[in-house]
C-alpha cells in the first residue's frame, strides 16, 4: 500500500501509538489515509516489520519458514510516512502533561496517544520456572528459540490446553517430539468450548499421538541449566526438555497509570475506544470493549478485533467519531479430523433466560449447539458440521431477534441464512 503524504507539518496533529502489532499498524493507517499530514510515532519493542502473530505456530509446525510472516513490507514506515522507535519499549505515561516515556531517554509528546501494546503470556509460579527450553509462545523471537532447542529435544510438555497450546502441542508432534499436555480443567479448549466438544477434541487428541493429563498442573521443574522433568500437583513427574507455557494471555499494561487511566482486566474502553483520559484511546488485546454477546464488558484478544479496533481507534483519533459495534469472541480451529468453530458464550451461566439446544450426530462426528440469550442467539459451538457458522456469527453480530424455535435450526436441511429475510 502506498500512502500520498507530505512531512508533518509544524502545527500537524501529533499521534503516537504504542505496540506495533496489528492494532497499532491499522490505527497507523487508517489515521494517515485520513490526515495525510499528520506526523505519526510508533514505538514498538519487537524489532521485525509488522507480522501475523498467529502464524507463528506455523513456522513452529515447519509449514512455513520465518520470510511468510510479515504483514508489511520492510519499508512500510517509510512509505506510510511513520516515525517508527522500534526496540523501544515505553516505560510510562504523563498524562496530563501528554508525552510517553521510554526508559532515560527525552520525553515523547503527543496530541493522540493509542495504547496498542496487546497482550502478555499469563506467567507461572512454579519453581525452577526460569530454566532454559522453558518456553512462552507469543513472539517470532519465542519460535525462533524453539527451533533452535529442538535437536536436542525428545519429549515435550506443554502447560495449558487453550489455543496457543495446542498450536504449540501440534507443531512439535509435526516436528517427530513426543508431546504431554497438561490441562488444569476436565478438557482442552475449555475458554472456547463446552464440556461435550471438549471430549470430542480430547479423544482426537489422544487418537493421534498427544498423551493429555487433565485436572492436573505443574508445582516444580527441575534440570541443569536445561529443564529435564516437571513435577506435577498430584505428585507425578514427567521427564521432558522442553516445555511451552501457554496458559492464556494479559493484557499487557504494566506502564498505564491506573489511577489516570482505567483498567478492570483490560483497559476499558467507550464506544469511540476512548480511554478514561483525554485524548488516549486503546485498541485490540490490551483493550477491555464492550461484548456483544453478554451485553458487558470483555477482553477479546483475537487478531480481527484488533483490527477492527485499530481501524475504529484511528477514525476517532483522526477526527471523524465513529462508534465501535462491540467485541465478540470467534474461532475455527481444524484439530487433526475435527473443524470446531465457536463463538460468544459456550457456556451459559445458570439462568432461566438463557436457553440451550443441540444436535449429535455420531456417524458423521458432528456437534451443533446453539445458545439463545432470550430471543437472540448469543454463542455457538460447531464441530464438523460448520458450514452455517459464518451465518450464526452475523446473527450473533447483528443481535437479530430469532422467532423460530431453536430447534428448527438445528434441523437437517434449514437454511440460517431465511433468519435475515
Ligand atoms: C501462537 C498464537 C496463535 C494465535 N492464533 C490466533 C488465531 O488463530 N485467531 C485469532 O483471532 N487470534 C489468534 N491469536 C491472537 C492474535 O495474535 C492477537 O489477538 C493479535 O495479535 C492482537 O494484536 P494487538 O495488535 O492487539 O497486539 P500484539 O500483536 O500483541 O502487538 C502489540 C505489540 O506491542 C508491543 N508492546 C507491548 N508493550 C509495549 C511497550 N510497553 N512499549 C512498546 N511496545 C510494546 C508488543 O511487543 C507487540 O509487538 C494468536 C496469538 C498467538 C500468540
Amino acid at each position: 500500500m502506498r500512502f500520498l503524504c507530505s512531512p508533518p507539518q509544524e502545527n500537524a496533529m501529533k499521534h503516537v501509538i504504542i505496540g506495533n502489532g496489528i492494532a497499532g499498524i491499522s490505527a497507523a493507517e487508517t489515521i494517515r489515509s485520513m490526515t495525510p499530514d499528520a506526523d505519526i510515532v510508533m514505538i514498538g519493542d519487537e524489532t521485525a516489520p509488522p507480522y501475523c502473530r498467529p502464524m507463528i505456530s506455523m513456522v513452529l509446525e515447519g509449514s512455513i519458514t520465518g520470510e511468510r510472516l510479515p504483514i508489511r513490507d520492510a519499508d512500510f514506515y517509510e512509505r506510510a510516512g511513520i516515525s517508527p522507535v522500534l526496540s523501544h519499549r515505553v516505560s510510562a505515561i504523563d498524562v496530563e502533561g501528554k508525552s510517553v516515556r521510554i526508559g532515560g531517554e527525552r520525553p515523547i509528546p503527543f496530541d493522540r496517544l493509542l495504547l496498542a501494546t496487546g497482550a502478555d503470556p499469563r506467567p507461572i509460579r512454579a519453581e525452577n520456572r526460569h530454566l532454559g527450553n522453558i518456553f512462552f509462545m507469543r513472539t517470532q523471537e519465542h519460535v525462533r528459540g524453539m527451533l533452535q532447542a529442538l535437536p536436542q529435544v525428545r519429549r515435550a510438555l506443554i502447560l495449558g490446553g487453550g489455543l496457543v497450546g495446542f498450536k504449540a502441542a501440534y507443531g512439535l508432534l509435526r516436528r517427530g517430539v513426543e508431546v504431554t499436555m497438561l490441562i488444569r480443567s476436565g478438557y482442552p479448549l475449555s475458554q472456547q468450548v463446552d464440556s461435550h466438544a471438549g471430549r470430542m477434541i480430547l479423544k482426537e487428541l489422544v487418537s493421534r499421538g498427544l498423551e493429555v493429563r487433565v485436572e492436573t498442573d505443574v508445582a516444580a521443574f527441575d534440570g541443569n541449566g536445561a529443564v529435564r522433568r516437571a513435577h506435577l500437583s498430584d505428585g507425578t513427574e514427567i521427564p521432558c526438555d522442553m516445555v511451552v507455557v501457554g496458559k492464556g494471555v494479559l493484557p499487557a499494561l504494566s506502564f498505564v497509570p491506573r489511577d489516570k487511566i482505567a483498567v478492570d482486566l483490560g483497559i476499558l474502553v467507550d464506544e469511540q475506544l476512548r480511554t478514561t483520559a483525554p485524548d488516549i484511546y486503546a485498541a485490540g488485546d490490551v483493550a477491555e470493549s464492550m461484548d456483544i454477546a453478554r451485553n458487558s464488558r470483555w477482553v477479546n484478544a483475537i487478531w480481527p478485533e484488533a483490527v477492527a479496533q485499530g481501524r475504529i481507534a484511528g477514525m476517532n483519533m483522526a477526527g471523524r467519531t465513529v462508534a465501535y459495534k462491540g467485541s465478540l469472541s470467534r474461532n475455527v480451529i481444524r484439530i487433526f479430523g475435527l473443524d470446531v468453530m465457536t463463538a460468544g458464550i459456550v457456556n451459559p451461566p445458570e439462568d432461566d433466560r438463557y436457553k440451550i439446544v443441540s444436535a449429535i450426530d455420531r456417524r458423521r462426528r458432528s456437534y451443533r449447539k446453539l445458545v439463545f440469550h432470550e430471543d437472540r442467539l448469543v454463542g455457538m459451538t460447531l464441530v464438523n458440521d460448520i458450514e452455517q457458522g459464518g451465518v450464526l456469527v452475523a446473527l450473533i453480530q447483528g443481535c437479530i431477534a430469532v422467532r423460530i424455535p431453536g430447534e428448527k435450526m438445528l434441523a437437517p436441511g434449514f437454511n440460517c441464512r431465511r433468519l435475515f429475510i
